[in-house]
């Protein structure tokens, strides 16, 4: 009984061996490459380390915030 699976990153078809290193990718560069796009997506989030939305998490800075106000709301 052999289990076949599709790699992830281009589709091929992958047997689900004790031999297929790379699965359920069909080769190291998929993997490789799969696993780089997904790092680079998570790097990618807007506003995660942005430092001007930062004031925004603190306490203070937020009981001070006057939506209705210019000066504040930048
Ligand atoms: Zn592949």
């Amino acid at each position: 009984m052999s289990v076949t699976v599709e790699c992830p990153h281009c589709g091929a078809q992958v047997s689900w061996t004790e031999e297929a290193t790379w699965r359920p990718f069909c080769s190291e560069r998929c993997k490789m490459v799969d696993l780089g796009a997904w790092f680079s997506e998570e790097r990618a989030i807007p506003g995660k380390n942005d430092p001007t939305s930062e004031q925004w998490d603190d306490d203070d800075a937020l009981a001070s915030f006057s939506p209705g106000d210019p000066s504040t709301h930048q």
